[in-house]
């Protein structure tokens, strides 16, 4: 009866990943406002599917509390790691800026990077990031910002794929945590099939949060590209991941002027077949959920990669720009 229940979460998981590796291997290709309507769908029959199974086959009597508790605790995490990342954003200066039409605000002191500020409604670009950048790749960042803010109805979905997988987490931590603590007392089949089963559906979530954190950069990307030109923007990402690794191994450059030639990009980035985007995605889930039951990881880094890799952003803006 267990493997049989078992199975039957293992066909369900394969199956629901698989459509989802298949709508993000076709949005990379090609996607239109149609294509978008059916992630809801699929995104909404997944949840219903996993909130079915989890209430059949989880005990919530006994874990409710401390599924509850530990939930609590991760927003609290989450919370602070925002708060924590607000203070490292703050900036030691504001300065107001035009550069080729599009206006923003310089932030001095912040890292490498550039944001939408919801509050002030304005785009952020640190000055860090503009002592690395030409004129055109400052007007696409600008654009992949702005974009975020156009797409807000694909960027209020991530978030809230996002603290869904918050209360699947704190529902496999607390199944894991009630064992040790001795509070399921069930045979230890039982148990481990609980586990397995958690173990699968936060898998699931993981896929879910990824794919809709990944669409949500690369809608923000197509926006820029369309507004701006597409190899500034690449040259402007591939920039920005150099200097971020440089800043990694403690190399800071100042006002480097550098300026990149992507005529010949398109044959560089290798061509996304279904399966290598499949596996990225099923690595990337995998991996976010075994990390995450190592407790300490799940709350310094509650959520799975919010950014697609490099390379998959450029094939989508090359795709997307040769429309
Ligand atoms: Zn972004």
């Amino acid at each position: 009866m267990l493997e049989e229940a078992l199975l039957l979460v293992v066909a369900f998981c394969g199956v629901a990943m698989l459509i989802l590796a298949k709508q993000y291997h076709d949005y990379l290709r090609f996607s239109d406002e149609k294509s978008k309507s059916r992630y809801f769908i699929s995104s909404a029959l997944i949840i219903t599917i996993m909130v079915i199974l989890i209430t059949v086959t989880w005990f919530p009597a006994l874990l409710v509390l401390l599924s509850i508790f530990l939930l609590f605790v991760l927003f609290c995490a989450t919370f602070s790691i925002v708060l924590l990342n607000q203070l490292r954003f703050k900036c030691s200066k504001e300065e107001e800026r035009e550069v080729n039409g599009v206006k923003f605000t310089v932030c001095y002191g912040a890292p490498l990077n550039a944001w939408y500020n919801h509050c002030k409604k304005r785009v952020f670009i640190s000055d860090r990031l503009l002592d690395v950048l030409n004129d055109q790749e400052i007007k696409a960042v600008y654009y992949h910002e702005e974009g975020h803010k156009v797409y807000h109805v694909i960027l209020h979905a991530s978030s809230l794929v996002a603290r869904l997988w918050l209360l699947v987490i704190s529902t496999l931590l607390a199944t894991y945590l009630g064992h040790v603590l001795g509070l399921i007392n069930v045979s230890l089949p039982v148990f481990l099939f609980i586990l397995g089963i958690s173990i699968l559906l936060t898998c699931l979530f993981a896929f879910l949060t990824v794919f809709w954190s990944w669409i949500n950069e690369h809608e923000a990307d197509v926006y820029a590209s369309r507004k701006a030109n597409p190899s500034s923007l690449i040259s402007a990402l591939i920039k920005h991941c150099v200097h971020e690794c440089l800043e990694s191994e403690e190399v800071l450059l100042r006002n480097l002027n550098v300026t990149l030639d992507t005529s010949q990009i398109s044959s560089s980035v290798k061509e996304y077949g279904f399966g290598s985007v499949f596996k990225l995605l099923l690595k990337t889930s995998v991996q976010k959920t075994f990390d995450v039951l190592g407790f300490l990881e799940a709350f310094k880094r509650p959520l799975p990669p919010t950014h697609p890799p490099l390379g998959l952003r450029i094939y989508k803006i090359l795709n997307a720009s040769s429309r």
